[in-house]
């Protein structure tokens, strides 16, 4: 791999300028805005590298799909998305946020590491394999959709009518981070999402809160109800919750043990003086990793403006996600749910349901976990923290888990990147490392068996 690093390092210039290129064309989806201009620029990238590219097409924005078919018997693939979040608030960005400059090591950009850095970190890593050996190795697809930060809506149809496109040996997911000690995560699961809104009526119209002494209060009603939802020691109260939830076994404490997690770090950017319920150690990495959640996200009802206003509100909303761990699934969950608040008296309470996506884990001893494991030392020359499950989610399941491809998370971002946040920015350090630990991938997993 000696000659591909060192043909990375000669043209880091050029592969710098191919990403701020992709940074300096907006497309957040969310707005509609420079989506297909971006398609064209990922395009101009993958036939760079000489990538038989499809184009499929959906009611929202395509998804740009690639294959290098080399005849070989083994296949990688890479799922990365190239739509950003909305730059805003732009007063708080230091920078252009379409600027791309480069200050102090760093590259600032919306998109920088959420996810355009790794998108084109992937195409460098086969240009520069390419350059040195000519072929590569093994057969590689990239599955590149376009509404990644819009919820995946299309994600699911594509896996479902394009089973060939999705045939593969692994798949390098969407992108990781480096710790502040300069190891780089590789996540090898997710959580899975549930997320629900829950609404209380009452009268047709708000009235007057003298009126509350014989009409019905829909946000007591709601809050009534929540409370019925999870105890003060952290319990989710609902029947049956916990029922499918699998216990982490003795690898995933091993992962967890191994696991680096700064708790000073993480109390003084919060503002807090301890975590919840005085958890520390690995009792907290256990509750991050392995534990589900009950969140409510947001809660709205009756009058909250300036000065006061006696009104009786006649509806009442809370938002709720709850953050699953294998095996729950988010239709089990909203059954439970309603279930619950039907057996609790709260039949009135109405459950609207957003999205959700099941838990995914990739078996750490699958060939791909474990060529990346064991090569992150050849380039960041530091073993690596194995996150064995991600707090986060991401719509994996619909994609990979009939066919139970194994899926592994890393990527060029670090840990005060801030993704979806003013002043986004990726170190140049890191995006060079993450073409030359995509490029070792690529090497080494061709020879496992
Ligand atoms: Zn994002």
């Amino acid at each position: 791999m000696e000659k591909v690093y060192r043909y990375i390092e000669d043209n880091q210039d050029m592969y710098i300028e191919w990403l701020r290129e992709l940074c300096r064309q907006p497309s957040v989806s969310a707005q509609n805005r420079g989506m297909k201009e971006m398609v064209e620029l990922v395009k101009k990238y993958l036939h760079l590298i000489g990538t038989d590219i499809t184009i499929i097409e959906t009611s929202g924005y395509p998804i740009v799909y690639g294959e290098i078919n080399q005849n070989k018997n083994k296949t990688l693939s890479f799922y990365n998305h190239y739509d950003v979040q909305p730059e805003d608030p732009i007063e708080l960005w230091d920078m252009d946020p379409y600027g791309a400059i480069i200050k102090d090591g760093k590259l600032y950009a919306r998109g920088s590491s959420d996810n355009k850095g790794n998108l084109i970190a992937r195409i460098c890593a086969v240009h520069a394999y390419q350059q040195v050996y000519g072929k590569l190795p093994l057969n590689v697809k990239f599955i590149f959709e376009g509404e990644e930060e819009i919820g995946s809506p299309h994600l699911t149809d594509f896996a479902n009518n394009h089973p060939e496109k999705l045939e593969t040996d692994g798949i390098i997911w969407e992108g990781g981070s480096r710790g502040a000690d300069g190891r780089l995560h590789v996540t090898l699961g997710v959580k899975g999402i549930c997320y629900v809104e829950l609404v209380a009526k009452g009268a047709n119209t708000d009235l007057h809160s003298s009126e509350a002494a014989i009409i019905v209060n829909p946000a007591w009603r709601l809050i009534w109800a929540l409370n019925t939802l999870k105890d003060e020691n952290e319990n989710i109260l609902i029947e049956g919750f916990y029922d499918k939830v699998v216990q982490p076994n003795e690898i995933d404490r091993k992962f967890l043990k191994e696991m680096d997690f700064d708790e000073q770090y993480k109390l003084k950017t919060t503002g807090l003086d301890q975590f919840l319920l005085g958890v520390t150690g690995d009792d907290l990495k256990e509750r991050l990793l392995y534990h589900p959640t009950c969140t409510i996200c947001g809660m709205e009802s009756g009058y909250i403006d300036e000065g006061s206003k006696t009104v009786l509100p006649s509806k009442a909303i809370a938002k709720i996600d709850f953050r699953l761990v294998p095996d729950q699934e988010p239709d089990d969950i909203v059954a439970l749910l309603r279930k619950h608040l039907d057996k609790h008296g709260f039949s009135d309470i109405e459950i609207v349901r957003h999205s959700s996506k099941n838990p995914y884990k990739t078996d750490p001893d699958n060939p791909l976990a474990k060529t990346v494991i064991e090569n992150v030392d050849s380039v960041y020359h530091k073993p690596p923290v194995i996150y064995r499950n991600s707090p986060g989610s991401s719509p994996i399941y619909d994609f990979c888990s009939n066919k139970d491809i194994p899926v592994v998370q890393i990527g060029v971002a670090h840990e005060d990147s801030r993704f979806h946040a003013p002043n986004e920015n990726i170190y140049i350090k890191d995006y060079i490392d993450g073409i030359k630990m995509t490029a070792t991938v690529i090497h080494e997993f061709a020879k496992e068996k």
